[in-house]
């Protein structure tokens, strides 16, 4: 009976260490996933044991984001043992559950199960999940806030009126389940051409920052649409890990996160 309460103690306490953080969006395609991994390598240098669950069914990029495309999941058993990227930041994906370039219908009950899986996998010495969800408010999303209330939700928006709708509702998710919302982040904020050097807003400027005024929630900073940020990801190199032009939007953001 002892060992059954040491490992109870021991399963408590590990639930006390580790936090959980959600990103969300509004709309997909705004840079939540983009995002994600930049603060999860960002967190990584500053010292912090960082996994990324990655729960985008409908568009599952954290492997190609964090480099490990390439390398096959692993199990003991039914538990998944996260890939660890050369970043430091550990990652599962949904997309790693299923089939590459097949579609999925996926049902509530599926969804809750992947999500376990993922959730539950062994996660090691790991202090703070960072949890890449769908855009939107749907089947994902409650059985995350549900079953694994993150400690704080990101939500990520461009400057553009569309897009903040959107968010707005995601953060309105998060607050009826009683989630902290720890802030709001604007991406492709302002364009610098390469050519002229002039700045443009092809998505408009400081709507996320007036919006996360209005919602009382904090706003965390603004990112850059730059070719760079786009070409980095693509390659699996994120910007946050290299001392690129970039990486210090990602840095400051992370920061005002590990506190
Ligand atoms: P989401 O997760 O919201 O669907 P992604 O992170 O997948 O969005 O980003 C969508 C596309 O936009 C990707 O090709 C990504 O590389 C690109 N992207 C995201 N943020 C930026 C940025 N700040 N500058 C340039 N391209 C970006």
């Amino acid at each position: 009976v002892e060992g059954v309460d040491e490992v109870r103690v021991a399963l408590m306490a590990d639930k006390v260490q580790r936090q959980i953080i959600a990103v969300g969006s509004g709309k997909g395609g705004v840079g939540k996933s983009t995002l994600t991994t930049n603060l999860a390598v960002a967190l990584a240098n500053q010292g912090v044991k960082v996994g990324v669950v990655d729960a985008d069914i409908y568009g599952p990029s954290q492997p190609l984001l964090l480099g490990t495309a390439n390398e096959k999941v692993r199990a003991e058993g039914q538990t998944l043992i996260p890939t660890e990227s050369e970043f430091g930041v550990k990652v599962l994906s949904m997309g790693q559950l299923i089939e590459p370039g097949k579609a999925i219908a996926w049902r509530g009950p599926m969804v809750g199960q992947a999500l376990a899986q993922l959730m539950d996998a062994d996660w090691g010495d790991t202090e703070l999940l960072i949890v890449d969800l769908p855009p939107g408010t749907g089947d994902v999303q409650l059985t995350m806030l549900q079953k694994f209330k993150p400690a704080g939700a990101v939500v990520v928006s461009t400057p553009q009126d569309l897009a903040l709708i959107d968010a707005t509702r995601a953060i309105d998710l998060f607050k009826q389940a009683q989630v902290p919302i720890v802030g709001l982040v604007e991406n492709m904020a302002g364009y610098l051409c390469p050519e002229c050097g002039a700045i443009s807003n092809p998505f408009g400027q400081g709507g996320t920052e007036a919006a996360a005024q209005a919602l009382g929630v904090p706003f965390l900073g603004r990112i850059p649409l730059a070719m760079e940020i786009r070409v980095a990801s693509d390659t699996g190199q994120p910007p946050a890990a290299n001392d690129t032009e970039h990486g210090p939007h990602f840095a400051g953001i992370a920061a005002g996160l590990a506190d």
